[in-house]
């Protein structure tokens, strides 16, 4: 007997049709004599109606409050889906975060599972049910519901996997698979067998949310075999795994990212120290930054630049301007008008000339690039705001990706 996590995304349990056809592909797995343990999202868009329903309030509110009203979206699909299982005639039960165990550190809104206690879920199973988890919710030391941040419930399935030692974690969503580029901006990208876990990471990081990228990397610490597939054509998916082949395909994908913002800091002092002030300074508070650019000095004055997401800006910035003496520069400026594009594939680092072949590609589409920043199996460039669309069809065409 094998123990399946299957978790089905907004899209998959939108409207009643789709739970019954969620319902089905549960149930015959458990028909084959698996055991399966099933994580849900909110149903379509609910997660971005109840945000909005929260700005008509308090445009200001705690992300604690925050995180207790996006927690109920989640709760509706795991009982509408319990119940269209219990109609088909299948024992099964649904589960909370909190009942099926699921710890997290206390940072509301983006919180990180600190361990899972499994022993309901195990029990549940063992009494042959079909359990039904909450997905992106769970509770911390105060027993306070906590959110893993937009898209979470792939790291909730990927954690059950592991805490459980599931043989198969299938995320079912409403594409194939993962394609070379996002199929909705670019029509003709392709969809790949296998990826392999660094690569996912970084295509998930840099934008392509088909995975949450917690899940990605979660799935490569615990070895979680992972598959990526659609629950409306029920296609083979993408497998997710350690090491793939690599020959004749030295990128794997084309990604974009809207939610980037830049922030430069002018006339810094040009001495030790100053980007570790800043960048300490930044950490202290959690807030990510992505690409660093830092100027030559000239005159013993030199420029820092850093993006941030687009969430953090007003919190950057008030980091850096309360801390305007201890860092010591002449001013900062920002901008959100800019969204990064990236290419990712472990073939790189091998093969010199990547890079200016994409940048080739952007010069061809008469796109300017703000920032570059590079890692093994990484390029990203830094854009103008409305162009992103038509950098990764030129990128993904010059790499003859489709
Ligand atoms: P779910 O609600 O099932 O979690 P998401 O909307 O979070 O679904 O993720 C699926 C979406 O990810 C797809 O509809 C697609 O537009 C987008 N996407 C972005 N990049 C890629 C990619 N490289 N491959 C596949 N899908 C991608
Ligand atoms: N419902 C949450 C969101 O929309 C979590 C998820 O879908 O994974 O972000
Ligand atoms: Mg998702």
């Amino acid at each position: 007997m094998s123990l399946i996590v299957q978790k089905f995304g907004g899209s998959s349990v939108a409207n009643a049709e789709r739970v019954f056809n969620v319902a089905d592909i549960i149930t015959s797995t458990y028909k084959e004599g698996n055991n399966v343990i099933v994580v849900v999202s909110a149903q379509g868009d609910t997660t971005d109606d109840l945000i909005e329903k929260a700005k008509e309030i308090n445009p200001n509110a705690s992300k604690r409050e925050m995180d207790m009203l996006l927690a109920t979206g989640e709760q509706i699909s795991i009982s509408l889906l319990a119940m269209a299982i219990e109609k088909l005639g299948f024992p099964v039960v649904s589960l909370t975060g909190w009942q099926a165990g699921m710890k997290t550190d206390s940072n509301y809104s983006n919180s990180r599972i600190r361990k899972i206690d499994a022993e309901r879920v195990l029990l549940e199973l063992d009494k042959r049910k079909i359990v039904i988890v909450a997905g992106f919710q769970g509770i911390n030391r105060y027993d306070d519901i906590t959110t893993l941040g937009r898209g979470g419930s792939d790291t909730s399935a990927v954690a059950l996997a592991a805490a459980c030692h599931a043989d198969l974690c299938e995320i079912y969503t409403d594409v194939d698979g993962v394609y070379t580029t996002d199929p909705r901006i670019v029509p003709n990208a392709k969809k790949l067998d296998e990826i392999s876990y660094d690569e996912m990471l970084e295509l998930a990081s840099l934008g392509a949310n088909v995975l949450h990228n917690r899940s990605v990397e979660m799935a490569k610490k615990y070895n979680v075999n992972l598959c990526v597939r659609s629950s409306l054509t029920r296609a083979e998916g993408t497998v997710v795994k350690e090491a793939v082949k690599v020959e004749g395909m030295l990128v794997r994908g084309v990604t974009k990212d809207n939610d980037v913002a830049r922030i430069s800091l002018c006339g810094i002092e040009d001495t030790p120290g100053k980007a570790f002030r800043i960048f300490s300074l930044l950490a202290k508070k959690s807030i990510n930054v992505d690409i660093i650019l830092q100027s030559i000095g000239r005159e013993n004055k030199k420029d820092i630049s850093f993006t941030v997401a687009q969430s953090h800006i007003d919190e950057a910035l008030k980091v850096i301007e309360d801390s305007k003496d201890v860092i010591g520069y002449e001013n900062v400026s920002y901008t959100t008008k800019v969204s990064k594009v990236s290419i990712v594939g472990a073939g790189m680092v091998t093969n010199p000339g990547v890079a200016a072949k994409m940048f080739e590609a952007l010069y061809e589409a008469q796109i300017n690039i703000h920032m570059i920043a590079t890692s093994e199996i990484k390029v990203s460039v830094l854009i103008d705001e409305g162009t992103e669309a038509k950098a990764v069809k030129a990128i993904h065409d010059k790499f003859e990706l489709a």
